[in-house]
């Protein structure tokens, strides 16, 4: 595996990586087994696999958020190696953004609602990045994680309107052994919280299972608020959606997606199913 660090290193490893398909998985480190699942993917779908590792500040709305970032680079490095990734890539922002940089990229439509709404700028900053890395890496192919599942309509839209010639691929959720879904973050949950955490998964599936017995939407969705926060979580939003357009649904389809957001203690977790 070639670790690269600054962007003339990448380039040049990158030159080295020709005449097959390549496969990009974006990430922000600290990596999990969630992770691992979409590099797995990702090494299936194509010849070579490149991995990122870059904390993008423009993607975090609160800065201590963005400080605290969890970042452990020599195991993930560790572990990129063991699963046989041939390039991986930790840029410096000036990597990425060079000094005069002032181009950014926003999306309207599956954006617009949710952590759109919650997390002001998020969704501009990552597909800033994300077209970026695209542009320099130029892949066939990128993997991501269903666990951000906005995220992946949000950059499957961008692809599509920027005619970006690169196929995206969602993976599934990976879950812990209780079914909180894995996250870098889950580290800053107490013992007690990740147990509680769990509770989100599973309000989610009795929601699921009430709507599959056609009991009425609204009031499912109410329930389920109430029982988060009568356990000590903030919600953020709990909705049924179209899962590709990211709007309310009313009635239940067989696009729909439930997706929730929520506050443990100091974590915010996010869901869907
Ligand atoms: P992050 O490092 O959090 O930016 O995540 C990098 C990629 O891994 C994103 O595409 C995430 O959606 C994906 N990912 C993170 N956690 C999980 C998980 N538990 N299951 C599946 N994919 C995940």
């Amino acid at each position: 595996m070639i670790v690269a660090h600054t962007l003339q290193e990448f380039l040049q490893s990158r030159s080295q990586l020709q005449n097959h398909s390549v496969a990009l998985v974006p990430t922000m480190g600290a990596l999990h087994e969630g992770h691992i699942a979409v590099i797995k993917k990702a090494k299936e779908l194509s010849h070579y696999c490149i991995v990122t590792i870059f904390v993008n500040q423009l993607q975090f709305d609160q800065l201590d958020d963005y400080l605290r970032y969890p970042k452990t680079e020599e195991n993930d490095i560790r572990l990129l190696e063991k699963n046989q990734v041939d390039l991986v890539w930790l840029p410096k922002a000036h990597d990425i953004y060079s000094k005069n940089f002032c181009t950014r990229i926003v999306i309207e439509g599956p954006a617009l609602n949710w952590e759109g709404a919650v997390r002001k700028g998020h969704f501009s900053g990552v597909a800033t990045l994300v077209n970026r890395l695209f542009s320099l890496i130029k892949p066939t192919i990128a993997c991501f994680g269903e666990k951000d599942w906005q995220q992946l309509q949000v950059i499957k839209r961008m692809v599509e309107d920027l005619n970006i010639p690169v196929t995206i691929f969602g993976v599934p959720i990976v879950r812990e052994k209780n079914g909180l879904a894995k996250s870098s973050r889950n580290k800053f949950l107490t013992p007690d919280e990740h147990e509680k955490a769990s509770l989100l998964y599973k309000t989610l599936q009795n929601s699921y299972k009430k709507i599959q017995n056609n009991q009425n939407i609204s009031k499912v969705l109410e329930e389920a608020v109430q029982t988060l926060e009568s356990e000590g979580f903030k919600v953020d939003y709990y909705a049924a959606v179209n899962s590709n357009t990211m709007t309310e649904l009313r009635k239940w389809c067989q696009d729909g997606r439930l997706i929730a957001a929520a506050k443990l203690g100091s974590v915010r977790l996010i869901d869907n199913m």
